[in-house]
């Protein structure tokens, strides 16, 4: 049976004629229009030389155009490989020579760097406007649906690359389409929904569990190029459902525009990729009276777990696994485990990683910790490449973290090890607080609220912690910038 996920979509689309689906910034993209356009360009890119099972890498802005491009490849049963935009010269390399494309697309003021690297693969660009060579003078013939089986490879997405180099996670049509329909379900989608898109495109979150879940319930996109807290206040005068990192929770919580008044037509907010803070769940509660639904997921699952619809939705918590996805926690608190119709093939052109990445029976290790309540409720308590072993003990950041945030006048908190001679690893807190907050009364606070040898060798102050595009703060940065403190 065809198991191309654009055939899916576009069976919906179908049923939709004239309804928008993306209402962009240069007008709107109606759903009668998707399977001509991703037609034509697929026939484009066939007409390159690619063929079924070939990859595409893409590596552009955020656009009408970019959503047409995806869908088009994957119709054509070529295998997607979106890139972040923040990727330079030298990364670009790397996943080029990793995937071994037959087709590159890039953006105009990219193209001639991109040739020089993109060894026998065809560089095609792709402005935000439509502009570059990739849609120039295209016609009119359309390319059919491939024939694509469930086992099949639609996308290889890279993982973001906090604890080491991305990995490429092959998706098949299989993994996104039942990730996809459990979502529809679980988040009540349906036709009439609107939902406001400013996530970026090249990762799950923004691609696939937002787009998909549009397209999946025949909605409609309000699609923003990037994140502007005004525009994105504006625009939720008309939605339905926005999904967002937790950055742009705590960006919105800083705009006086956003009110209740501002929210009335909003049935669902979303917040994944990192840690939600409670105080940011229950701030925006206040603000708003919406409880943040915050989901759990990664590139090579798809969605894991998310809190209920119905029911409580509790800070700090990512609530219950999937429906048909498994998970287990083999300890308290321990690596969370999980097994599905939505966990990846394996690993681009790594067996060894796939190996290393699955239990002898069959079970995908995230290696995230977690803690799982009798009802199967859980809660993830840091990465196990982020555990702090100090003098032989073991030390989880975000215990140490959720006692900092909550001392009067800290925003936020990372919580590192450094070397350290005796100790092996030290405990560093790296953190975010108003004037008046000092290292000492931050050492002093934490005395009687933790454990002596949980607290902090070391507190610093800063303006802001780093982050990636997806809100997660790299502590393998902050790892590498404090790694002399005790040398
Ligand atoms: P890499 O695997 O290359 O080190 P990465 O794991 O950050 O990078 P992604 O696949 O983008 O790459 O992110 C998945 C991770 O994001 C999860 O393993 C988890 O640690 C984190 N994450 C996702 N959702 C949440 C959430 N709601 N709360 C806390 N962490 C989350
Ligand atoms: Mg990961």
């Amino acid at each position: 049976a065809q198991a191309n996920i654009v055939a899916h979509f576009l069976a919906r689309a179908g049923v939709r004629g004239d309804r928008p689906f993306l209402v962009h910034a240069g007008g709107t993209l109606r759903y009668d229009a998707l399977d001509r356009e991703t037609g034509r360009l697929a026939r484009r890119l066939l007409d390159l030389g690619a063929a079924a099972g070939d990859r595409i890498v893409v590596q552009v802005e955020k656009s009408p155009h970019a959503v047409l491009l995806y869908l088009a490849a994957v119709r054509a049963g070529l295998v997607f490989v979106p890139l972040n935009t923040a990727y330079g010269a030298g990364e670009l390399g790397y996943f080029i020579g990793d995937a071994e494309p037959a087709i590159v697309v890039c953006r105009p003021q990219d193209g001639a760097a991109v040739a020089g690297i993109a060894g026998a693969a065809a560089v095609r660009t792709l402005g935000a406007d439509g502009t570059g060579t990739l849609l120039d003078g295209m016609g009119d013939d359309t390319a059919p649906v491939a024939e694509r089986a469930a086992d099949d490879v639609a996308c290889i997405l890279y993982t973001s690359g906090t604890t080491g180099r991305s990995k490429g996670a092959m998706l098949t049509h299989g993994n996104l389409l039942s990730n996809a329909l459990t979502l529809h379900d679980l988040w009540r989608w349906a036709a009439d929904d609107v939902l406001l898109h400013i996530l970026p495109i090249y990762h799950v979150h923004g691609l696939f569990v937002a787009l998909h879940g549009a397209l999946v319930a025949g909605a409609t996109v309000l699609f923003h190029a990037g994140f502007d807290p005004d525009a994105a206040i504006a625009a939720l005068g008309r939605a339905t459902v926005m999904m967002g990192v937790p950055t742009h929770y705590t960006r919105l919580l800083g705009n006086p525009g956003l009110t209740r008044e501002a929210c009335a037509g909003v049935r669902l907010f979303v917040s994944g990729s990192a840690p939600l803070l409670a105080q940011t769940h229950d701030r925006f509660a206040a603000v708003t009276g919406h409880r943040i639904l915050e989901r759990y997921g990664m590139t090579e699952t798809g969605m894991i777990a998310s809190n209920p619809y119905d029911g409580a939705r509790v800070a700090g918590a990512v609530g219950y696994a999937l429906p048909g996805v498994e998970v287990r926690v083999p300890g308290s608190p321990a690596v969370l485990e999980v097994r599905g119709p939505n966990v990846l093939k394996g690993y681009w052109r790594n067996p060894e990683k796939t190996a290393e990445a699955f239990t002898a029976d069959g079970w995908f290790i995230t290696g995230d910790l977690a803690e799982m309540s009798a009802d199967g409720r859980i809660t993830l308590v840091g990465r196990e490449k982020d555990l702090i072993i100090a003098g032989g003990l073991n030390i989880y950041p975000s215990e140490i973290e959720d006692v900092i945030d909550a001392l009067p006048g800290v925003t936020e908190s990372a919580v590192i090890g450094v070397p350290h001679a005796d100790l092996g690893e030290a405990v560093v807190a790296v953190v975010v607080a108003d004037a008046g907050v000092t290292p000492e009364g931050v050492i002093a606070a934490l005395d009687g609220r933790l454990a002596r040898f949980k607290q902090p060798r070391h507190v610093t102050l800063v303006a802001e912690l780093p982050r990636n595009a997806m809100g997660k703060v790299q502590k393998a940065r902050l790892r590498a910038d404090y790694a002399g403190l005790f040398a």
